[in-house]
């Protein structure tokens, strides 16, 4: 199989086949992530879904997470940071999402996702090439410095293929996405986005960031970017 041009269900059948218990997926649960969820589901339904608790999400993430997992029959497994926000402020200040936001999120979101991935040989990511461009020139296969494998079945859907995958399925989307929310992260970095194409435009508003960190190992550079599958 190449894999570069193969469905998203052929590359989750062929890494859960491959892996077995040594693979796991990540979401963050907004409306983009339920087309990945619902072929889990169908796929590999008992792979374990990682969600990174940071303790800073929209209580309606949190419930429409839930309602995933029922709906799904999801195996979700919850990552949350190694310090309580006593000690982030008592550290970095009464608002660090506004103040030091790379150590926001390298303490809330990817020191608890590396810590539970030390379990896995590999994970599966949600991220498409049409949300920003660093992420356009993500592989499918994409070996980290970590040594961990990421898989990228969704890296070919656009925007428009989420929306129209939802419809078709009639599946949920996010409680908040009436409200302008498109892309959803933390509570205190996500805004509404009104008349605008770029689906992230919400995210970190007024701050060039533009990734929380767990994707960026591209920037870090790879021993290796490209996997053959046999
Ligand atoms: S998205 Fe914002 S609140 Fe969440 S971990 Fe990053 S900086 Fe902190």
């Amino acid at each position: 199989m190449e894999i570069e041009s193969a469905s998203t269900k052929e590359i989750l059948q062929w890494a859960c086949s491959a892996f077995g218990k040594n693979i796991a997926a990540t979401s963050s649960f907004q409306s983009q992530s339920v087309p990945l969820l619902h072929l889990i589901s169908i796929v590999c339904p008992k792979l374990p879904v990682v969600f990174i608790d940071t303790g800073f999400h929209f209580p309606e993430t949190l419930a429409f997470k839930n309602d995933l997992q029922a709906r799904f029959g999801l195996n979700i497994l919850v990552a949350r940071p190694a310090i309580d926000k006593k000690e982030l402020i008592r550290r970095y200040g009464a608002e660090p999402y506004y103040t030091r936001t790379d150590d926001c999120c390298r303490i809330n979101k990817v020191d608890p996702l590396q810590q539970i991935l030390e379990n896995y040989a590999a994970w599966i990511s949600g991220v498409r090439r049409d949300q920003t461009t660093t992420r356009r020139k993500l592989p499918v296969l994409d070996m980290q410095e970590s040594g961990k494998l990421k898989i990228n079945p969704m890296l070919h859907w656009t925007s428009q293929d989420v929306w129209d995958y939802i419809k078709r399925h009639r599946l949920p989307t996010h409680p908040l996405l009436p409200q302008g929310y498109l892309s959803i992260g933390c509570a205190p970095c996500t805004q509404p986005v009104h008349n605008s194409n770029d689906e992230r435009a919400g995210r970190w508003m007024g701050n060039d960031k533009d990734e929380c960190g767990i994707h960026l190992d591209l920037e870090k550079g790879r021993k290796s970017r490209r996997v053959k599958v046999s």
